[in-house]
């Protein structure tokens, strides 16, 4: 479903895609591991195409990834993104927030998406909180919403880039409870998380990156039981 082939970035000297090649199935769930600054979040904006590439190619279900133009905003749409910071729209409701998507982007009928969006906030266990706004939910429940708000545009793929990382101990395993129900139900996703749990339990491949570079990728298993590479050794004896 998602192609790089030979992807290269660099913010001015600093060469934070090197050469990247990274396949992702349809339905698979690749998490992405290694040390602050390796540029995981950088590999997920580009993705999403958030953040332009010097060179290489980034195909998804079967196009080439577009600079610009309509093109980026169908592939947007069909990427969800979730990040650190919920980026909640402060003045919508949760409600308001998951349905905005669907209803200004996608044009789709009010009424549907509402019905829609009642059964994702459901599912995400906050349909009680429909009419609050942000402000008045924990982390937790925030990050679960903008879960549903990603889902609601009906993506192919999801990224999630530290989703937990923002949030109080108590509140991650709820959002991880989420994310593992998406992976079991085969929604393809890429994450980008330091809950090494996670990793093992929900994760298909993982993938170490280390200053910009692939370094490793293999079965959840195989990584965590027999590392290969001195840096992801290294790295996992300061995790573990
Ligand atoms: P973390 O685990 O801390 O989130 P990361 O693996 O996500 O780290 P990136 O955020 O992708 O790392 O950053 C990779 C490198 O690129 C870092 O050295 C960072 O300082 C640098 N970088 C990121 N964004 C920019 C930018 N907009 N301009 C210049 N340098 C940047
Ligand atoms: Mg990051």
């Amino acid at each position: 479903l998602i192609v790089l082939e030979n992807v290269n970035k660099w913010f001015g000297p600093l060469h934070v895609l090197q050469d990247v090649d990274l396949s992702v199935a349809r339905g698979e769930v690749v998490v992405v591991i290694g040390p602050s600054g390796s540029g995981k979040s950088t590999l997920c904006r580009a993705i999403n195409r958030l953040e332009p590439i010097d060179s290489g190619t980034i195909v998804f279900d079967g196009r080439v990834l577009p600079a610009e133009g309509r093109g980026l905003a169908k592939l947007r749409s069909e990427v969800g993104m979730v990040f650190q910071s919920f980026n909640l729209f402060a003045h919508k409701s949760i409600l308001q927030n998951v349905m905005l998507g669907p209803v200004k982007v996608l044009k789709q009928k009010p009424a549907e998406v509402r019905d829609r969006a009642m059964a994702l906030l459901e599912r995400v266990g906050i349909a009680n909180q429909a009419e609050k706004y942000p402000a008045q939910l924990s982390g937790g429940q925030q990050q679960r919403v903008a879960i549903a708000r990603a889902l609601a545009m009906q993506p192919k793929a999801l990224l999630f880039d530290e989703p937990t990382s923002a949030l109080d101990p108590e509140m991650v395993g709820e959002v991880l409870e989420v994310m593992t129900s998406l992976a079991r139900e085969g929604m393809t996703m890429v994450v980008v998380t330091h809950e090494m749990g996670f990793a093992k339990h929900a994760a298909d491949r993982v993938v170490f990156m280390a200053d910009g570079q692939l370094v490793e990728q293999a079965t959840p298993e195989e990584f965590f039981a027999n590392p290969q590479s001195d840096r992801a050794k290294d790295f996992l004896s300061k995790i573990l």
